[in-house]
């Protein structure tokens, strides 16, 4: 029986865990997990689950009647409870801290927090090693580019090919899009995600977020990683071996099976929904537009000029999508606003967690004063 830790217990891949996890009562336990602000609901689930522990991040108040032993650090927690695996499904950069800290303190991180991987970049990886530590991804092209990297040998693979929805617009005229309303670009066609990855799927910055995760996480070089428009979300992403060929891996859109992959790590017995019927697939395969999508060939410049760059790309877009949804940005605002703070010179290379922490200081106090 594995013990795991679910932060971000209250979004939709902290239930997507829940719900998956119920079918390996047998294999995991879920021990611990952490909410922010959404406490009634963090707890309702513990309850409902027999979650014994729950660590809120935020300072909400928290009933005092509750039977959850209440935690307000994670350290703390962890050291208590000793959990055999973190799951950091926390949203955005609020999750950096927390992977190099689980790290520390177990011995797998099964990692959904993409933010952690880019902003962190090879530091995250130096620190894994250094705590003796593993890193799964939870992401669905990155889990599925670990298994196919494994089933065919990584000396093998000369690239990988990262798959994209396209989002809802990647048929909507371009000159309509400055009108696009928050409602809208956060519903999402093929997955059921929470707002901000949303909106990042609209705009395809989630896709350069997620090219310059397979960078860090696989250490290929951005000649070495292709992007290509699946609408239909079901090959999760390939890889391109010396020899000519491509291996992809195919599912329903469900976190459930990645998430599970990670947890269950290594069995291969996880098997969380219907085999697909093939007879009622449908695929299609086009090039990204760049035009339309220029976040993605941001993110391959960002990974070209290393530095503080990828840090940059993921705090500046943070706040542009923040801006968007209060309503003070247009839909396309939120890439012009990124491009402009990436236009400045961002050549400081971070040497430790502390370093990234106070890059991103400096870039909100950059947009704060001068966009
Ligand atoms: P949601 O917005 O649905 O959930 C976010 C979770 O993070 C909530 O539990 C929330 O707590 C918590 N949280 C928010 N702010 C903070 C903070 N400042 N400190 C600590 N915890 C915080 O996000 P998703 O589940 O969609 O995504 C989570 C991560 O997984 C993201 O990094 C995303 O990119 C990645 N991911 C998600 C996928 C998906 O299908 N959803 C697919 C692949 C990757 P509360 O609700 O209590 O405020
Ligand atoms: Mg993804």
């Amino acid at each position: 029986m594995k013990t795991v830790a679910v932060l971000g217990l209250t979004g939709s891949i902290g239930k997507t865990t829940i719900r998956a996890s119920k079918l390996f009562t047998d294999k995991i336990k879920i021990t611990c997990a952490s909410c922010h602000s959404n406490v009634s609901n963090a707890i309702s689930i513990c309850l409902e689950n027999n979650i014994e522990n729950l660590l809120i991040t935020s300072s909400s108040p928290c009933p005092e009647d509750t039977s959850i032993k209440i935690w307000r650090s994670l350290s703390e927690m962890l050291d208590a409870l000793k959990p055999d695996i973190v799951l950091n499904a926390i949203a955005g950069s609020a999750g950096l801290e927390a992977s190099f800290l689980a790290l520390e303190k177990a011995p797998i991180l099964a990692l959904a927090n993409k933010e952690s991987v880019v902003l962190g970049g090879k530091l995250l990886f130096e620190h894994a090693k250094a705590c003796n530590s593993k890193i799964i991804p939870v992401d669905s092209e990155h889990s599925a580019i670990d298994e196919l990297l494994l089933q065919s040998g990584k000396e093998n693979v000369s690239s990988l090919i990262i798959t994209a929805s396209g989002g809802p617009f990647r048929d909507r005229p371009l000159e309509e899009l400055d009108d696009i309303k928050p409602s809208v670009a956060a519903n999402h066609p093929t997955w059921n995600m929470g707002p901000k990855i949303s909106i990042d799927s609209s705009t395809l910055a989630n896709k350069g977020l997620e090219v310059i995760e397979a960078h860090y996480l696989f250490d290929f070089e951005p000649a070495d990683i292709e992007v290509v428009i699946h609408p239909q979300s079901v090959v999760h992403s390939m890889v391109r071996t010396h020899s000519g060929q491509i291996y992809a891996q195919l599912s329903k859109p469900d976190m459930a099976f990645p998430i599970m992959r990670a947890l269950l790590w290594p069995n291969v017995d996880r098997q969380v929904g219907q085999a697909l019927d093939f007879t009622k697939l449908d695929l299609s395969f086009r090039a990204l537009d760049e035009k339309r999508f220029p976040f993605v060939p941001a993110a391959f410049e960002c990974i070209k000029k290393g530095a503080s760059y990828p840090i940059v790309y993921n705090t500046a877009n943070e706040v542009a999508v923040e801006r968007f949804c209060s309503g003070s940005l247009k839909y396309t605002g939120i890439y012009n606003l990124v491009d402009k703070t990436l236009q400045k010179d961002w050549l400081y290379t971070p040497k430790s967690l502390q370093d990234i922490l106070e890059v991103q200081k400096n870039v909100l106090e950059y947009m704060r004063s001068n966009t």
